[in-house]
């Protein structure tokens, strides 16, 4: 080996420290993925050295074919893995090899609780990456240099993996990285031929080099030189008729893809000809990253064009609502050497978004119908992203409403598990409306009075209770030709689901209790906007109902939360002619004690609305006054 000089030992960011020893602790059931995430990082380099070539074609250095030798010595207990693909700098070699650059990783480690078996589910949401070289050597040697640096340029990483790794100058003459494993004591197994070509099958066939193993000697001659052979398919997997391809390949070139360490849910493969040509293999998550709803969080997917890697993250082909589809595309229609700045104004870019966008739709349409109760975990997952949609894709609102699913009052589980198919399909008898409310918590929906008449009835009304929601329903005002409906608001009108006989007791009640709504404007005065009768009601005496046009309290409370300058918007008061509270009202003669119960009235109705009241002293100072009389 040659000289080394300029050699420092530097510390690891703590994150990889916290990384490095939970790897360590709980993958020790599946220790081989370190050859697939080695093997994935040098595919990674020979893309990226594939690309740079394309404007500095001297980069290739002759042009020996790009490809992964994997070699191993039983002796000295090391697996070496060697690639020619772009390498490392000496800078490179300490950010990339000594931090995690993901953004908000700090925070995320924060997480972790201490318990291995919690902590090791968080992994997957990394990937793992190099450090997983540690789950079975306790040292790991790098030499790499960059493309187009000179020789002397070399660098040797090494470390043990505990708190430090050294950095040291080497004169290295051919480009690319070797990565020597020194294997644990107890890890003598990996090198081995026979099990290296294993693994190497089952991971990573679909590396589109070639991957390269020591061929079997026979015989009692040790030969002079080594004589490679290619263990791999090496052809990009993308390339391959969806026919040939099996499950465990697309799952295993998804973990590559995704930097994902679990199986994705579903997947969709298509091979556009005609106008535009491209390929697209569209992958959904298992689980949301940890960083889904950091809206700058890179996302996006693998853009090849013509086989040739050109950038990872492109967030042009699919939008922001579905930031957590992860893949690959690959045009042959593009330039070469095209930029983002270009993609950003590419209309050949347009009509491939609008396109993936509709698969990407579809395929998740197909998970829902086939695939029930994974669809439920992926609502679990990405459920309150895709209700971004409507909003941010006007053109397929209703393909996205399809895709939602809600609690309603039809379940008790309080889950999301309804969708607005299952909903229209058990509507009453001249029901053409989709009913809805929207609130805090499912506990608080589930039990407003503005539900009562729906019970009564037996219409399903669905709750709505996640932040985004009332921002969604902003946007989705029907869904298969049916209005939706937010119970909550305006002057409830049934229409066919109340039969004449109601409509005439509501008349008759309106017009009996015109006194009674006059005394409670004034005693109410600039709290209400209105006061009304009210037939949504069958228990409680009075209920709030937001205006046509005002904003509801779930949006208020976010504006508010934002510093932003709310309008202020009054309710409606209603109440219900037929409850004893109410009937008692109406008789009350002397008018402090009328002004006393219609503010506790008020008030219980904002506080079963889920809002807390202007004024709490008061409420209490009336009650309290009330029930000293009451026993008195
Ligand atoms: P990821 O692959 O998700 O970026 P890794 O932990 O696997 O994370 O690798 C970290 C980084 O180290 C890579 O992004 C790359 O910059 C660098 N790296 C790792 N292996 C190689 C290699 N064989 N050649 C060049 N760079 C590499
Ligand atoms: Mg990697």
């Amino acid at each position: 080996m040659s000289v080394e000089t300029q050699k420092e030992t530097l510390g690891f960011q703590t994150e990889v420290k916290q990384l490095l020893h939970l790897m360590i602790h709980s993958l020790y059931s599946n220790k081989e993925i370190f050859l697939r995430e080695l093997i994935s990082n040098a595919s990674d380099a020979a893309d990226k050295l594939r690309f740079e070539a394309l404007a500095k074609p001297d980069l290739l250095e002759g042009g020996d074919p790009l490809k992964i030798r994997v070699s191993f010595n039983k002796d000295a207990n090391t697996v070496t893995l060697e690639d020619n693909g772009i390498g490392m700098s000496r800078e490179d070699a300490i950010t990339h090899l000594g931090t995690i650059a993901k953004s908000g990783t700090a925070d995320f480690m924060k997480h972790l609780s201490g318990d291995q078996k919690k902590d090791s589910h968080l992994i997957g949401q990394f990937g793992v990456g190099f450090y997983s070289a540690f789950i079975v050597a306790d040292r790991v040697d790098v030499f790499t240099r960059r493309a187009g640096l000179p020789a002397s340029e070399g660098v040797h990483w090494e470390s043990h993996g505990e708190g430090e790794f050294s950095v040291a100058s080497i004169d290295k003459p051919e480009r690319g990285t070797r990565i020597v494993l020194h294997l644990k004591s107890g890890e003598t197994e990996f090198a081995d031929g026979w099990r290296l070509r294993n693994i190497i099958k089952k991971y990573s066939d679909h590396i589109a080099l070639p991957i390269e193993l020591p061929k079997e000697q026979h015989g009692e001659e040790t030969p002079t030189e080594v004589e490679w052979e290619t263990v791999n398919r090496a052809s990009a997997l993308w390339t391959r008729p969806r026919a040939e391809v099996k499950d465990e390949e697309y799952q295993e070139f998804y973990k590559h893809v995704a930097h994902d360490f679990e199986n994705p849910l579903s997947w969709s493969h298509n091979k556009v000809e005609g106008k535009l040509e491209y390929t697209s293999l569209l992958y959904v998550p298992g689980r949301a990253p940890f960083d889904l709803y950091q809206r700058e969080a890179p996302h996006g997917l693998k853009l090849y064009v013509q086989r040739v890697f050109i950038m990872d993250q492109a967030d042009e082909f699919l939008p922001l609502y579905l930031r957590f589809v992860k893949g690959v595309v690959d045009s042959n229609d593009l330039s070469l050497n095209i930029s983002r700045e270009i993609l950003q104004k590419d209309p050949v870019i347009d009509s491939m978004k609008s396109a993936l966008t509709k698969r990407a739709l579809d395929m998740l349409e197909k998970l829902a119908k086939n695939d029930p109760e994974q669809y439920k975990g992926f609502w679990k997952n990405f459920g309150q992203v895709i209700k971004e949609g409507p909003a941010e894709d006007f053109a397929n609102k209703e393909k996205i409403a399809g895709l939602l699913r809600f609690a309603s009052t039809s379940d008790d589980s309080g889950e999301q598990s309804v969708a607005l198919t299952d909903y229209l399909g058990r509507v009453k008898d001249g029901q053409d409306k989709i009913y809805y409310l929207t609130g805090e918590s499912y506990a608080q929906v589930k039990n407003s009075p503005h539900l009562e008449v729906f019970r009564k009835k037996g219409i399903e009304v669905l709750l709505l209770t996640d932040r985004i929601d009332e921002w969604l329903m902003s946007y989705l005002t029907e869904f298969d030709g049916k209005h939706f409906v937010d119970v909550a608001r305006g002057d409830l009108d049934l229409g066919k689901l109340d039969s004449e006989e109601d409509k005439k007791i509501q008349e008759e009640a309106a017009k009996a209790k015109e006194g009674l709504v006059e005394r409670l404007k004034t005693a109410l005065g600039s709290q209400v906007s209105e006061v009304r009768v009210s037939h949504r009601l069958t228990d409680s005496p009075a209920i709030l109902a937001i205006g046509e046009q005002d904003l509801g309290l779930q949006m208020r409370q976010i504006l508010e939360a934002s510093g932003q300058q709310v309008p202020d918007s009054k309710p409606i008061f209603e109440f219900n002619p037929a409850h004893p509270l109410i009937e008692k009202l109406d008789a009350e003669q002397s008018e402090e004690r009328f002004g006393d119960l219609s503010h506790i009235l008020f008030d219980q109705a904002a506080l079963a609305a889920g809002d807390s009241l202007k004024d709490p002293a008061a409420y209490v100072r009336r009650l309290n006054k009330l029930l000293v009389e009451l026993s008195a």
